[in-house]
């Protein structure tokens, strides 16, 4: 029986460490937590995930929490007017719904999960020496360790990179009692241009049902705003006065909120990364990296737990197809490049939305105010963007999607 050791146990790690049990390899997983220090611990994520990430999920049994998790039934947008208003405001429904599940619910079950079919848990945080002994003992190691100071054995691809610093300070605010938007559930996108963004989703925490308040700050901006908050209350109140002040629509939703748990709060910043997949042991042994260690985006785009889930399928489907071969240099290479065929365009188009909104892409947003055929093309890109490379990120190809939209919507 072919023997894999992954190091990390987070959606990628998780994720793929099932699959192969339930195809008959020997899987060890390392985590640095036990499930119950995860769900005790502070929130990590956002975690909003598409039809095609659930799919993978569900392809392996994992679906858990489908009937507790409310659905995201779509997405809403808003662009401010500079006078308390929007310029843009509009919604479109999710061909496929989407659904949160904080990762402090999702990993320790998860955990127990893997232990039930038959996998191998190692509780450590492990370090160099650690991968070499993983490494003469397994066929294949591989690292999922997300934003863990061991991916730094990961080097950092220039070529790829286009960041070398944070692009956005993050917070996440976990709320219970925020009301819910008129209509159908929806990922609520609202874009402050100069600013940063604001964004809301419905969730499933340790509490229960909660909506997650999530704000992208410009380094610098009025939203890079959380030193000094040095405890959940203070930072609750900072998340309402951005919202009262940057984004009034909104406030309204919030009058009664109060945070799901002391945990429910974060805030950090790091630098949009994507790194060379194979990482070099001092003896010489080859280790695999696995999602978030190889391929680090922005949250903007809210891609970070799909690609994961997209990056262990891909991956999953790899180890299979190459049976009994050595997992070789070549093999960790090539396996990766078949993820980052998809992935590149998820890093390019959140890439492109860190930056000012092109006059291009405010004009389609605009368009989608009164053409619901372009408010669902953009809605429904965030299952797979590489539909954006069609018609979003090109002003050429912008300009001809919108006469053709256009064209097709004039009453005959
Ligand atoms: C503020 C914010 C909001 C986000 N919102 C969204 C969103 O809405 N939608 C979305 O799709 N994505 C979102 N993401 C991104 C998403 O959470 C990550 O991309 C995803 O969790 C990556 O999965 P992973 O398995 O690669 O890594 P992780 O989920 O980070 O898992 C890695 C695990 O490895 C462990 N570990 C680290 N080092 C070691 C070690 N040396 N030994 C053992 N274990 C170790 C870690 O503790 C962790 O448990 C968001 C991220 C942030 C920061």
């Amino acid at each position: 029986m072919r023997k894999i050791t992954i190091v990390g146990a987070g959606q990628a790690g998780l994720q793929l460490g099932i699959g192969l049990l339930d195809r008959g390899y020997d899987v060890t997983v390392v985590s640095n937590r036990t499930g119950r220090q995860i769900r005790e611990g502070r929130v990590m994520s956002s975690q909003c995930m598409f039809g095609t990430s659930l799919a993978h999920e569900r392809a392996l049994g994992l679906n858990l929490w489908d009937a507790d998790c409310p659905a995201v039934e779509g997405i809403s947008f808003a662009v401010p007017d500079g006078a308390g208003g929007r310029s843009i405001s509009w919604a479109s429904r999710l061909d496929a719904v989407a659904r949160s599940v904080d990762q402090r619910v999702k990993v320790p079950a998860w955990l127990e999960e893997f232990e039930r079919r038959g996998g191998k848990t190692v509780l450590r945080e492990a370090d160099l020496q650690d991968l070499e002994s993983f490494a003469a003992d397994s066929d294949l190691v591989i690292v999922a360790a997300g934003k863990g100071e061991i991916a730094g054995l990961f080097e950092r691809d220039a070529e790829r990179s286009v960041f070398d610093a944070p692009q956005r300070a993050l917070a996440l605010t976990y709320v219970t009692g925020m009301l819910p938007r008129d209509g159908y559930s929806a990922v609520g996108f609202n874009m402050l241009p100069g600013i940063g963004e604001y964004f809301t989703v419905p969730a499933l925490t340790t509490t229960g049902p909660c909506d997650i308040m999530i704000f992208e700050g410009v380094p610098g901006g009025p939203l890079d705003c959380w030193n000094g908050i040095s405890t959940p209350e203070e930072h609750l109140q900072r998340s309402l006065e951005i919202v009262r002040r940057h984004v009034p629509w909104e406030a309204e939703r919030l009058a009664d909120v109060r945070l799901t748990d002391p945990n429910g709060v974060l805030a950090g910043r790091f630098p949009p990364t994507v790194r060379k997949p194979v990482g070099q042991l001092p003896s010489g042994a080859p280790v695999l990296g696995l999602a978030d260690v190889v391929v680090l985006n922005d949250p903007i785009t809210g891609q970070g737990s799909n690609n994961a889930s997209k990056c262990a399928s891909s991956y999953l489907a790899s180890i299979l197809e190459h049976g009994e071969r050595p997992f070789d240099r070549a093999f960790m290479q090539e396996t990766f490049e078949r993820y980052w065929d998809y992935a590149r365009y998820v890093t390019a188009w959140t890439n492109a939305l860190l930056g000012a909104p092109p006059e291009h892409v405010l004009k389609l947003l605009g368009a989608a105010n009164t053409s619901p055929r372009v408010a669902r093309r953009f809605a429904n890109g965030f299952d797979d963007p590489r539909d954006f490379f069609h018609w979003f990120m090109d002003p050429a190809a912008a300009a001809s999607y919108l006469a053709a939209a256009a064209g097709e919507s004039r009453p005959i």
